[in-house]
């Protein structure tokens, strides 16, 4: 072997040259086919790379003999990181930790945790503090609670620009088995086709307006204009239209189904489409030429013509008539007051008010800042949220020692399973406003306050060891929210212990 081709080979068993250097490359062979008795089986792939193209040489593995450098190179050593208000606070009194004032926020908090060397990527954490630097009360594992819903895949209309829509569900977030979310977006005069399903329909009107249509199985039928913050209800099975009118809209819906794919329902084009002609012209008792015309694929979001400003003008009836208003599938709930209360505002809608949605209950809860939706539980419902505005976090205690906080913003999905306490602290500078859906007839939770409060004081006192101070003053009525120093950090540096609650 010439002098240069054995150095070359030398340093390439030493691992100093990739073997690529001086060997050739690898390639796929296949094996030849053979036809046993019986059958013919498929042929066999096998790949011949010579020894060390792909792989490093024998003398890599270890031994005691031959030590490897411990120092030097990529180096586990994190230095140059300021923490933030609060980080060094007692672990358990759980700061809300802003990091966006950092370049490199480090998974400390208190005495718990250690610099964080990467990977990784700086922009989630400043999004999830709590889920980065969990409070010292939080333990154990909670199943996932969020999802963005800007982490899901958007589906384009068929129209050019007509919309999108995405979703939420158990394959996004496993937990939520009772609740699956869509956001969908229309382009003015666009329409979610003609189409039906087999979960129940809620929806809140985001942006814009809508114009709807549905006919029951008694054949009453039903048209209503509806604007942001309104909101309507489909049964299962129901057959219904969506369109946007002139300045287009975004929508959330809501349906009672985990696994619900907005992508699987059932469409009239695909209706026409999968029927024999034969049969649609003996069922409209018309030629068959009346399906020259039918689209070739379905549309689900398409461009429209606009609807004539005149409702009027679209209502058609049956001897059966409108459905009555009792059973109206809209709600403008835009135009209810909110129930003001110290720390922010409520609105609720139910069967209470809007009988034809069965089993939806919703509370659109608007929260200042440093203020709280107060800890409590839903009885026997799971809760699907949404966050509309501004940051929160949450703590999701489950039984039966197991708690986790995350964080959210706008647009972020959350799921609460039943019976779990939770509370919703605003962590910004501006209103959280967030809806909480509900699988029940009316809306209800169970107050951690009002329960201490209506509890005999002695069985508090020997459970809790709270003091009569504290018990003293805690209301008998439901609060839904409680105020809050806007200060998230107070509680550092102030000896009362009272920097949580008074400014
Ligand atoms: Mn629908
Ligand atoms: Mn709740």
């Amino acid at each position: 072997m010439p002098e240069l081709a054995h150095l070359l080979a030398a340093f390439v068993v030493a691992g100093l040259l990739p073997a690529a250097f001086a060997l050739p490359t690898p390639q796929m062979s296949y094996g030849e086919q053979s036809v046993p008795e019986g059958g013919v089986t498929s042929p066999v792939p096998t790949v011949t790379a010579p020894t060390g193209s792909l792989y490093g040489p024998d003398s890599l593995r270890g031994e005691i003999v031959q030590p490897s450098p411990i120092s030097g190179g990529d180096s586990a050593i994190v230095s140059d990181y300021p923490l933030v208000s609060g980080q060094e606070a007692d672990a358990d009194l759980g700061l809300f930790l802003d990091f966006n004032g950092v370049e490199n926020p480090q998974p400390i908090r208190g005495t718990l945790g250690q610099t964080d060397p990467g990977p990784q990527t700086y922009e989630y954490q400043k999004l999830n503090p709590d889920t980065f630097a969990p409070s010292g009360t939080d333990s154990g594992s909670v199943p996932q609670a969020k999802w963005p819903m800007g982490l899901s895949h958007n589906k384009f209309g068929s129209g050019k620009t007509s919309g999108w829509a995405r979703q939420q569900n158990t394959g996004q977030l496993p937990s939520a088995t009772a609740m699956a979310g869509v956001d969908m977006r229309l382009a003015p005069h666009a329409y979610r086709e003609l189409h039906w399903h087999t979960a129940n329909e809620w929806a809140l009107m985001l942006k814009g307006s809508v114009r709807l249509s549905a006919i029951n199985e008694k054949g009453e039928s039903f048209i209503d204009d509806i604007s942001a913050g309104d909101v309507w209800y489909f049964p299962a099975g129901v057959p219904h239209s969506i369109q946007a009118l002139e300045e287009g809209c975004e929508f959330l819906l809501v349906f009672d189904q985990g696994d619900f794919t907005e992508y699987g329902t059932f469409l009239a084009t695909e209706m026409f489409l999968r029927n024999p002609k034969s049969v649609l012209s003996k069922n409209l008792q018309t030629p068959v030429s009346a399906f020259d015309n039918l689209p070739s694929d379905q549309l689900y979001i398409f461009d429209g013509t606009p609807a004539p400003a005149n409702i009027s003008e679209q209502n058609i009836t049956s001897s059966a008539g409108i459905i009555p208003q009792k059973d109206s599938y809209t709600y403008h709930w835009s135009q209810q007051q909110p129930y003001t209360v110290p720390g922010g505002s409520v609105k609720l809608i139910d069967t209470t008010t809007f009988p034809a949605a069965a089993n939806f209950a919703a509370a659109l809860v608007t929260i200042e800042p440093g203020a709280m939706r107060e800890m409590h539980w839903h009885l026997t419902s799971d809760e699907w949220n949404f966050f509309l505005q501004g940051s929160a976090r949450i703590t999701v205690y489950a039984a039966p020692s197991s708690s986790n906080t995350f964080d959210f913003t706008a647009g972020d999905v959350g799921y609460i399973p039943a019976s779990n306490t939770h509370y919703i602290e605003n962590t910004g500078t501006e209103d959280v406003v967030f809806l909480e859906v509900l699988q029940q007839p009316v809306f209800s939770d169970i107050s951690v306050a009002q329960w201490l409060a209506l509890t005999p004081r002695q069985v508090i006192k020997d459970t809790l060891g709270l003091p009569d101070s504290t018990l003293d003053a805690l209301p008998k009525e439901k609060t839904y929210l409680k105020t809050g120093n806007a200060n998230l950090t107070a509680l550092a540096s102030d000896p009362s212990g009272s920097g949580a609650y008074q400014s």
